[in-house]
């Protein structure tokens, strides 16, 4: 049997031309788009001002997916994380990350991840497949009613810091938040938005060019070329002079600062020379830090290093004038927390071929 497209990977465009090649008047696919993203419909039968020859038709060529929240761990600091179930099988997580004044949803941009940061538990899984548009839109609506459910409050911010790259699925990203940024989608402003990049400099710039309206962070670690590249091997073609390059060119472009994600490790970058590298990193353009706390995700060489180095760090860094703030990480009792999405708990559906 043929697979059937998934109509809610189709831009509105898209979906008219398909339907307009099926014979349709072009009038009906922005019904249809309607139903999907307005009205929630699970199933053509579903779409009641639709002919039901239309329907069937629609049967045929198109299947509506939806996310499946499979499994709720809640963290006793009240983050909880989702196993969150796609149309084929496969698992990818989302959390939910409450605070006094906001809530936060942390969401994923593809299943597995097909970078190697060394530190990173989803860097194991090996790249599977990008997420569609709906299924990153998707786990944004799943946290937003768990916000409202079990917190009584909406959902105010989204990361992209979930497993995956994001801006190695760019189109898909960006389509999905169009559609959490539009009127007719969850309407939520892009400036409560963050994408968070391993720092892949051409999307960098392309970001840029597109005018996106959301905020930058990028993982860096260490701000030294070597050091960085053993870390993350993606920094051996994107190298730091590069990635500084293409972020000036974003603050000029978007006139929003980026924020750098930093792990301090005992004896790997917690050195004054690694210390004076980064102050040197962040003179060269409007930045904040944030010193994130590392999570263990296995017995290898990474451990956090003592608070004291954090804080030469940070002292460093305000002597500039440079905002850095050092982040505790939540949800760590259930394997929430930054670079522990990893469906420990889950048989991850093996890829096929
Ligand atoms: N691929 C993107 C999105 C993932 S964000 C990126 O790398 O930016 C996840 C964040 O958690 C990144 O800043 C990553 O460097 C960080 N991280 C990964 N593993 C970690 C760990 N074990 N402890 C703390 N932070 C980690």
């Amino acid at each position: 049997m043929a697979s059937k497209t998934d109509i809610r990977a189709l831009k509105l465009e898209e979906l008219t031309e398909k339907l307009v090649a099926l014979g349709e008047k072009s009038f009906r696919a922005k019904q249809v788009y309607e139903w999907l993203w307005n009205k929630g419909a699970r199933t053509f039968a579903d779409m009641t001002n639709l002919s039901l020859e239309l329907r069937t038709r629609l049967e045929e060529h198109f299947a509506i997916n939806h996310i499946h929240v499979d499994e709720e761990q809640r963290s006793e600091d009240g983050t909880i994380k989702n196993a969150v179930k796609l149309f084929d099988g496969r698992v990818v997580e989302s959390v939910l990350i409450p605070t006094e004044t906001r809530i936060t949803a942390c969401i994923s941009s593809q299943v597995g991840c097909s970078l190697d940061c060394t530190f990173c538990a989803t860097a194991r899984l090996k790249r599977m497949r990008n997420l569609n548009p709906d299924e990153i839109y998707d786990q944004v609506v799943a946290i937003r009613q768990q916000a409202e459910l079990y917190y009584g409050r909406p959902l105010t911010n989204i990361v992209l810091m979930g497993m995956g790259e994001p801006l190695l699925n760019y189109n898909n990203v960006i389509a999905a938040i169009d559609k959490i940024t539009s009127p007719e989608g969850l309407g939520m402003s892009p400036r409560r938005i963050t994408l968070s990049t391993v720092g892949v400099t051409k999307m960098i710039r392309k970001m840029a060019d597109d005018g996106v309206k959301f905020k930058l962070a990028v993982s860096l670690h260490s701000a030294i070329d070597e050091k960085r590249s053993k870390l993350m091997p993606i920094n051996e073609t994107n190298k730091l002079s590069d990635l500084v390059s293409a972020l000036q060119y974003w603050y000029q472009k978007t006139g929003s600062r980026v924020t750098f994600e930093y792990v301090v490790w005992r004896g790997i970058n917690d050195g004054d020379e690694d210390i004076r590298a980064l102050v040197k990193l962040c003179k060269k353009l409007p930045c904040k830090v944030n010193l994130i706390e590392y999570n263990p995700i296995d017995a290898g060489p990474y451990q956090q290093a003592d608070a004291d180095r954090v804080a030469a760090y940070q002292n460093a860094l305000e002597a500039v004038g440079i905002v850095a703030k050092v982040r505790r990480s939540r949800g760590k009792d259930i394997d929430a927390a930054c670079g522990q999405l990893a469906n420990k708990n889950l048989a991850v559906v093996p890829v096929e071929g």
